[in-house]
């Protein structure tokens, strides 16, 4: 199988003109992110900067509640409330050391695009980032954010507007300055070696719970994460992906229900095809148009997934399952009452599944959930979804 694939999927389907740029970013991030130096480097901004290790956390009341063992692992812990710092912090530091002078990013929630505004302030790099009108409406706060940061914030205005134009828009930015630009792409997704290299920056998700398992005598029967584009998921997937026993569950967002055509339950519904330079399945109707997608959280509202998640699905290695908006919503609250953990959106879903999990279980299982992000962000789509306004 050739090195760019996972099984069948993953790839570079890119424009002649970007291949260049592939094969540089190949070279530097298989030297230059690889070296003992980038490494230390890296590890010290996770810890200090970023404010790693991020807690597991035995969620006491949750575990009453459902019957299990349920531990949440931290990740809205990091600095700018997501995960997603841990690969910005990668990305920005790999686009320095390779000499760029600037940085660009698309974004759907705005929670990648502030992760990587935050981490071009930091280093002291120029940074664009790409973010559909009706994203950068839903999202003000983080539009601001960016702005704030120094960070210029192009709206796009094709099609849904959102994450999928805002990718397609940052794609064509980056071939037409491909010498001095780096693309710094927000998940698991993407040509090769973006797949590889972003779960390589968030596989620190992984090691540490796995190293917090075995710190607290623990073995995890199931791991929990939501999948967009699936950064968190492949991070924390990433230490358990060759111990068979330990299950794991990605959870994509079923919107208004996956029988009907308001959702971004991608490897539930899709089948193979070609976006954003990868291979992998994807939302489409019978002509391999990209469908449009509905999602409550702008962060899982993509048609696609990494490839790496297509090839663990067909594999059967991981299972995947839809979570509506309402489960999600429910989850939400739960998690708030019982814990005083207000979740992000994205995260909900993940919470939601031991609603479904918990039941079916016998003996008493451990469960980890990836707590990908907190919610603050997300306060006025609740507060507008208990109006019942949010589907205009
Ligand atoms: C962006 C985001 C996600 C989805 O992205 P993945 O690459 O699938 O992890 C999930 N949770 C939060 C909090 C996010 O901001």
């Amino acid at each position: 199988m050739k090195k760019s694939y996972f099984g069948e999927f993953g790839g570079q389907f890119i424009p002649e003109i970007a291949m260049f740029a592939l094969e540089e970013l190949e070279n530097a991030y298989f030297s230059i992110a690889k070296s003992a130096e980038f490494r230390d480097e890296f590890e010290y901004l996770l810890k200090d900067y970023a404010g790693r290790p991020t807690p597991l956390y035995h969620a006491k009341r949750l575990s009453e509640h459902y019957g299990h063992e349920i531990y949440l692992k931290r990740e809205d812990l990091n600095h700018t409330g997501a995960h997603k710092i841990n690969n910005a912090l990668g990305q920005a530091l790999l686009a320095k050391k390779m000499g760029k002078k600037k940085i660009i990013a698309e974004t759907g929630a705005g929670q990648h695009g502030v992760a990587t505004a935050t981490a071009a302030a930091l280093l002291g790099l120029k940074c664009d980032v790409y973010m559909g009108a009706v994203d950068a409406q839903r999202q003000e706060l983080n539009k601001f954010r960016m702005k704030l940061l120094g960070a210029d914030v192009v709206e796009i205005h094709d099609g849904l507007k959102t994450l999928k134009e805002a990718t397609t828009a940052a794609i064509q930015a980056w071939v037409n300055e491909i010498e001095d630009v780096f693309y710094v792409i927000g998940s698991a997704v993407g040509p090769y070696p973006y797949p590889l290299m972003v779960k390589d920056f968030q596989s620190v998700i992984g090691k540490e719970t796995k190293t917090q398992l075995e710190e607290k005598n623990l073995k995890a029967d199931y791991i929990i994460a939501c999948v967009g584009g699936g950064s968190n998921a492949i991070g924390i997937f990433s230490a358990f992906l060759d111990d068979k026993s330990v299950n794991l569950i990605g959870v994509e967002a079923g919107g208004l229900g996956v029988e009907t055509p308001y959702h971004a339950a991608t490897l539930t519904k899709g089948r193979a095809g070609i976006i954003h330079g990868m291979k992998t399945i994807v939302l489409q109707d019978k002509f391999g148009r990209i469908e449009p997608v509905h999602s409550i959280s702008a962060g899982l509202d993509y048609p696609g997934i990494g490839p790496e998640h297509s090839h663990l699905h067909t594999s059967k290695r991981a299972n995947y399952h839809a979570i509506t908006d309402d489960e999600c919503i429910n989850a939400l609250k739960l998690t708030t009452k019982l814990e005083g953990i207000i979740p992000a959106i994205e995260s909900s879903h993940a919470l939601a599944y031991l609603e479904k999990l918990c039941p079916t279980l016998s003996g008493k299982k451990t469960i980890v959930v990836n707590v990908s992000g907190r919610g603050d962000k997300d306060m006025n789509t609740v507060m507008e979804y208990k109006k019942g306004t949010i589907y205009g």
